[in-house]
């Protein structure tokens, strides 16, 4: 048998407590089943996983497809964003920041995904979920403040004027249009998620890791 993760000569090793054959690879010295009664811990899975987040394919199916319960799925893609590192930023860039409006747990229950994205390289650079508060918003400009962004485009909601520096902020009615435009590519494809994760109480979570996944991933 050939090594999972390095494809190196595996040797038989003893028996796991259920009785399946072990095996030890000779070269990382990993151990290993040939086949997996459980689907969770095959070696691929997490990024098979990656993928079906950003084609936005939802909880229950992708569970069904990859044969696993929707809690380890769930669980799995807390801990795929977790190990996710936000992109080093390029410093004097032209940014947009904008809000989408979601719901969690209920209708009545809004949250918000604020987000901003380089206007020329059209890579979103920071966002948070959350309330409408600064609080919110202000860990999204604050990474734009450290970097140094030469220009940054928002809508006229009173939040972003205390927060961004007068010099290099714009209101201007067409200055958001690229954003908007991603917004709408956003609700496309990550909708069926969106949609699926109402019903979850901790759905704040994990909204945040699916949108972390389908970002950067
Ligand atoms: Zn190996």
């Amino acid at each position: 048998m050939n090594c999972k993760y390095c494809n190196g000569k595996c040797k038989k090793d003893g028996f796991q407590r259920n009785g399946c054959q072990r095996y030890k690879c000779k070269e990382c010295k990993k151990k290993q089943q040939k086949a997996y009664k459980y689907h969770a811990y095959n070696p691929q899975i997490n990024s098979t996983i990656i993928t079906y987040t950003k084609e936005g394919i939802g909880i229950r199916s992708a569970a069904r497809l990859l044969k696993i319960s929707t809690t380890t799925l769930l669980n799995r893609i807390v801990s795929i964003a977790k190990n996710i590192k936000q992109p080093i930023i390029i410093s004097k860039q032209v940014y947009e920041v904008d809000e989408i409006k979601s719901f969690v747990k209920c209708k009545k229950n809004l949250i918000w995904i604020v987000y901003a994205l380089n206007r020329k390289t059209k890579e979103v650079v920071s966002y948070n979920v959350g309330n409408r508060t600064n609080a919110t918003l202000e860990v999204v400009t604050k990474t734009l403040d450290l970097s140094n962004a030469t220009k940054i485009y928002t809508d006229k909601w009173r939040g972003y004027k205390s927060l961004i520096n007068g010099k290099i902020h714009s209101t201007f009615n067409r200055g958001t249009n690229h954003i908007e435009r991603h917004n709408l590519t956003l609700r496309t494809h990550l909708k069926r998620l969106t949609r699926r994760s109402i019903c979850f109480s901790r759905s704040a979570v994990i909204l945040s890791a699916v949108l972390k996944i389908y970002f950067w991933g």
